[in-house]
């Protein structure tokens, strides 16, 4: 059902050697959303990613995905997920057809028309070895693999990297269309926050080991940018109503994002010592202030 939640995760940790990559990260994904999952290079989207599908083993927490257990998912619960990850392990030696047979036999939905179709308007040739395609090609015929077996959850690790950008915006289009056809939840990871606006509903930052941020993409765009300026002591007893993200830019200042109705008020309220501008970011630099 709509809103139910589709993957839960809670109290995640996972670390290699003495990097810790994910802290006690908590997060709820419902059906039907699309989350835009952003980070810095190293954040940890990657190793998230592989622990919510359980593809790796994590130190404590749990996941459940479709109301199973990440760790232990059954077949049946396996057929209603699809993953295109960061560097397709494809089978180089296979031409794509036949990795795509391979491929359909744990896939009862499996749709060989749609294969056809897609192919032939994404210009991809299933008749030559996987090796031997270039890794857009490559990363093409991941995304017509995931999308084939008709998921109700699909998780795309930066699946658009190689892509030059005809083919970029083709796939956030058929993306795009694929929600709208019929019930599928997604988790799209990307740095290009223009084709993430284009097709999620919301986005999410991980930092520092957990989810810093999940809110809808529209949210995002009310946010501005309040710079505060005075004296520290002045400074610390300000109040800043539902601030969604305060840091410290240095003695005497802050950089505060909150919606333009709260901000408003805020510099109604704020003594006349206390200098105060109001931009608006645009989405990219407001999600990167979560990323610092
Ligand atoms: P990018 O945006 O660059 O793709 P990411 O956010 O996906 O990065 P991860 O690939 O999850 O980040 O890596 C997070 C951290 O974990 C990095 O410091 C990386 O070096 C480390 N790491 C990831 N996989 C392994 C591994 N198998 N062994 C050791 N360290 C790893």
């Amino acid at each position: 059902m709509e809103d139910d939640p589709v993957i839960v995760a809670r109290g995640l940790r996972k670390s290699y050697g003495r990097r810790r990559v994910l802290d006690q990260l908590d997060l709820t994904i419902r059906a039907g959303a699309a989350i835009g999952l952003l980070g810095a290079n190293g954040a940890g989207k990657t190793t998230l990613l592989k622990a919510l599908l359980g593809l790796i083993p994590v130190e404590s927490g749990r996941v459940s995905l479709l109301d199973q257990p990440s760790s232990a998912l059954p077949p049946a619960v396996r057929q209603r997920l699809a993953y295109v990850p960061q560097a397709p392990a494809q089978f180089s030696w296979l031409t794509g057809r036949a990795m795509l047979r391979y491929v359909s036999r744990f896939y009862p939905t499996f749709d060989w028309e749609y294969v056809q179709a897609l192919s032939a308007r994404w210009k991809l040739t299933l008749r030559t070895p996987i090796g031997a395609l270039s890794p857009g090609q490559q990363q093409r015929l991941s995304i017509v693999r995931a999308l084939a077996s008709r998921p109700e959850v699909l998780i795309l690790d930066e699946p658009i990297a190689s892509l030059d950008p005809a083919t970029r915006i083709a796939v956030i289009d058929e993306l795009i269309g694929e929600r709208a056809r019929r019930p599928l939840t997604l988790i799209f990871s990307s740095h290009l926050i223009g084709d993430l606006e284009r097709l999620c509903s919301h986005l999410a930052v991980l930092s520092a080991g957990r989810i810093a941020v999940l809110e809808e993409v529209q949210w995002f765009r009310g946010l501005v940018r309040a710079r505060l300026e005075a004296d520290e002591r002045l400074l610390a007893d300000v109040l800043v109503p539902s601030a969604a993200m305060t840091r410290k830019s240095g003695e005497g200042r802050r950089v505060v994002l909150l919606q333009q109705a709260i901000a408003d008020r805020l510099r109604a309220t704020l003594p006349a010592a206390v200098d105060i501008t109001i931009d608006r970011p645009d989405l990219e630099s407001a999600a990167s202030e979560w990323m610092s």
